[in-house]
């Protein structure tokens, strides 16, 4: 089988040669953004959503994408392309450059932009039937005023460390809190809880922004069901009737345990249920064609 092809900076190059210095800021500090996206049944979802949260993240930290967001669009369609994917997931990467040892940016004067695309089917495999099992953890959520976890930085050592932390006590997936004790997100996704048939979610200050939860918003709404967005504890989380979370590479998947206790009755349950059922008609009919 021939070797994926990577863009990097403008080319299209064979994994083994996709390859940056290890005086790469991304790699010697985290010094960079990405982006997460996923092509279904030849349509990238979300499209000018994603490449407007990269742009954003990079604004964020002051890193100035050396293409417009039109090029980057075409640059990852084209990739999908030349690698003749129409189901994937997509992984566009800008890192500040390289510079040298010393942490200055300005020692970078070129951004490396690379875009993975590969296959990558449901993330949790068959658990998505009987529902995950989330453990919260004594790590915190970076706080808005650090690091804002609005900023889909490289630096994603915040989440690894909560992914240790689950991994550690066996479960599938981390729950944050925040320096307050409120409810943030998963390690990799975002949150949202059911209680009495009405839908909650934590605002965004604690937690990133994500497509797949806007995308949930919006497909509850539909349905007749709005979502409160407010500030949530561990009670809300523990008396939940249904938990569900949501991100690109999780997509939408059920909580039926958290800390050892069942949610509800420790099976998916009916809003859940429908959330999904929406989710992949969305996913599977709308989108950016990929070869027009
Ligand atoms: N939170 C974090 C920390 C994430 O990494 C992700 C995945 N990008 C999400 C939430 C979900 O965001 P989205 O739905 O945009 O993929």
């Amino acid at each position: 089988m021939s070797e994926l092809l990577i863009y990097y900076n403008g080319d299209y190059v064979p994994k083994s040669e996709a390859t940056t210095s290890v005086y790469d800021h991304g790699f010697l500090y985290g010094d960079g953004v990405f982006e997460g996206i996923r092509a279904y049944n030849g349509r990238v979802f979300k499209l000018r959503e994603h490449v407007d949260r990269l742009y954003d993240s990079a604004r964020a930290i002051a890193l100035n994408i050396p293409l417009s967001k039109e090029e980057m669009e075409e640059a990852i369609l084209e990739t999908l392309r030349k690698n003749n994917l129409t189901d994937a997931y997509i992984r566009p990467i800008v890192s500040r450059g390289i510079g040298d040892l010393g942490l200055d940016p300005r020692k970078c004067p070129i951004p490396n932009v690379f875009i993975i695309s590969q296959e990558w089917g449901a993330m949790y495999g068959d658990l998505y039937e009987v529902g995950l099992t989330g453990v919260t953890v004594s790590v915190r959520r970076n706080s808005c005023d650090a690091l804002s976890p609005n900023i889909k930085s490289l630096n994603y050592l915040n989440n690894i460390l909560a992914k240790i932390e689950a991994n550690e006590k066996g479960g599938d997936e981390a729950i944050f809190f925040d320096q307050n004790g409120y409810l943030s997100e998963g390690s990799g996704d975002n949150i949202f809880i059911i209680k009495n048939g009405k839908v909650y979610t934590p605002p965004t200050i604690n937690n990133l922004k994500g497509i797949t939860r806007a995308t949930a918003i919006e497909l509850l709404a539909d349905m007749g069901i709005e979502t409160h967005v407010e500030n949530l504890g561990m009670f809300d989380l523990y008396t939940a009737d249904e938990i569900f979370v949501t991100g690109t590479a999780a997509e939408a998947a059920p909580l039926v345990k958290v800390d050892g206790r069942p949610i509800g009755d420790g099976k998916p349950g009916p809003i859940t249920g429908k959330m999904v059922a929406a989710f992949e008609h969305i996913t599977t009919t709308t989108g950016t064609p990929i070869f027009p």
